[in-house]
């Protein structure tokens, strides 16, 4: 479908992150004259990349590991690699170290991750094999809005039943030794709730999919490169980046047919809210964020001297040791309390990737989750939990850089208390975020739509949202101007 109008800009984006970047994509495709204006002076949002510790050790503030995106329908189908991006992979997504000095590992195969698992191999295969094979026509359910009716209703009928359930009820459920029950809770813990919340049990099984049909891959030299190569492909397709361009009100962008907004509601009610309805207005001011995220970087001068031989060769390590302990600290966070000690998600790059640091050096990453919007300093509680898996690891720290939650907000104003994923997901916010609709991207104002990641499908790198917000704005798009 290829549609031109008259006006100078057909559709304006603000923000340019990965979502941004998706729905300004999928409008220029369309043939749309496209300009996304981004308050900071770099494209990206949460893929953004920088020197945050010393000269040559290269961060990603944000996002790192890139199973969403590699999985995205959308992203996926962009010639991606035409601009230089290049996928690394590790042998293991996943390491869960645990008391006794071992490591669980998560690798492509469902068999070796299960031998791993001693008297729950078999469980963890009988759970895994009929999802990894399903796995094509659930992501396609599960990354956009609700699926009524589900698109591929048998897989649905296999998956909602599991999916639906608490984390904490599934991991007793399926599995009967602790190691396998905490392995299944680190992933679960990805979605910053409580594990007795319904629904929880849904991330660690889309989790451990995603680890056996893809991996978890880094983009190589740094999460830049993936933002580079949207914006340069947009470019490619005609449309216009403008950086370092804080939008404060509606009133400041230049005319457009479509606006498309990868903002949070926090942010669309401060910049559009005097013209929506009280009605819209009162429904964005209930919409719930969850807890923050207290995260630091580091640059190394060796590799982390984990006890577990095979969590070196980890791309993402969980630091909960067992289940009680990683759902007491997943339920403090909840309740504005702070967890002790605290669930650590960590992400070593440069074993696998060692562009991102001068020769011989390394860099690393890790995040607790904290109560919503706290100031307090985990830096102490977060070394603590590495050094009990990884005794050493304070001696190789060259350098560190910290974000309390309220840092986090300050960096990108979408993630509201520290909360990452711009709104808790619950299940009520999960598919019908940020208001309860059918077309929750769709606003009451004529031409202005949502597309962050408070809409479906909602935190993570897959642009999803993006394309699903484009999508909707498309069909109003071609209704007027075929009048
Ligand atoms: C520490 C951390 C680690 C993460 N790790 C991962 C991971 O490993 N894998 C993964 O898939 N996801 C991860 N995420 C989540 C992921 O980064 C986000 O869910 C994703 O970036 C959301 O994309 P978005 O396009 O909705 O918004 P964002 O990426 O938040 O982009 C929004 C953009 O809008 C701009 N903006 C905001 N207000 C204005 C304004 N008024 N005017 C102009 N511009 C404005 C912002 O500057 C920003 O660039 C992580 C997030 C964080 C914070």
């Amino acid at each position: 479908m290829l549609i031109s109008s008259k006006n100078h800009w057909d559709a304006i984006i603000v923000g340019s992150g990965p979502n941004g970047l998706a729905a300004a994509i999928h409008l220029a495709q369309n043939g749309l004259k496209v300009l996304v204006i981004e308050a900071a002076n770099d494209v990206g949002g949460g893929l953004r990349s920088a020197e945050l510790t010393l000269p040559g050790f290269i961060h990603d503030p944000c996002a790192t590991v890139h199973a969403l995106a590699v999985n995205s329908p959308f992203l996926s189908s962009l010639p991606l690699a035409n601009y230089g991006l290049r996928w690394v992979y590790a042998p293991y997504s996943v390491a869960h170290p645990l008391n006794d000095g071992r490591a669980l590992t998560i690798s492509r195969s469902i068999k070796e991750t299960a031998a791993g698992l001693g008297r729950d191999g078999n469980a963890y295969q009988r759970l895994m094999t009929p999802l990894v094979h399903s796995a094509n026509h659930l992501l396609s359910d599960f990354l956009g809005p609700f699926p009524l009716p589900p698109r591929h209703p048998l897989a649905a009928a296999r998956f909602a039943p599991l999916a639906l359930l608490p984390a904490a009820w599934m991991a007793r459920l399926a599995f009967r030794t602790p190691p396998a029950r905490a392995l299944f809770a680190g992933m679960a813990a990805h979605a910053i709730l409580p594990l007795d919340l319904p629904a929880t049990a849904a991330f660690s099984l889309v989790l451990h999919m995603l680890a056996h049909t893809s991996g978890f891959p880094l983009a190589q030299g740094g999460s830049a490169r993936l933002a580079g190569a949207l914006g340069e492909h947009l470019q490619r397709l005609g449309g216009e980046i403008r950086t370092g361009w804080q939008i404060n009100h509606m009133d400041e962008l230049p005319p457009a047919r479509l606006i498309l907004l990868d903002l949070t509601p926090r942010e669309v009610l401060r910049i559009v809210g005097d013209r929506l309805p009280a009605h819209y207005r009162q429904s964005l001011s209930r919409y719930r964020y969850g807890p923050g995220i207290f995260k630091v970087d580091w640059a190394l001068d060796a590799p982390i001297p984990w006890k577990a031989d095979n969590a070196r060769r980890a791309l993402t390590i969980h630091l909960g040791g067992t289940f009680e302990e990683i759902a007491h600290a997943e339920r403090a966070v909840w309740n504005g309390k702070s967890p002790a000690p605290p669930f650590v998600i960590l992400v070593q790059p440069t074993p696998f990737d060692p562009h991102r640091a001068p020769p011989g050096k390394h860099i690393a990453w890790a995040y607790a989750h904290v109560p919503h919007g706290s100031r307090e300093d985990y830096l102490a509680a977060i070394e603590d939990q590495i050094e009990r898996f990884a005794p050493g690891f304070q001696a190789r720290i060259l350098a560190r850089h910290t974000f309390t939650a309220s840092d986090m907000q300050a960096y990108n104003p979408n993630y509201v208390g520290g909360d990452i994923n711009s709104g808790a997901q619950t299940l009520t916010q999960l598919f019908t975020r940020p208001v309860f609709s059918l077309n929750p991207y769709r606003t009451p104002l004529k031409g202005v739509y949502l597309c962050s990641a408070s809409t479906p499908p909602g935190g993570g790198v897959h642009g999803m949202a993006g394309y699903h917000a484009a999508r909707a704005a498309l069909k109003e798009f071609a209704a007027r101007t075929k009048k």
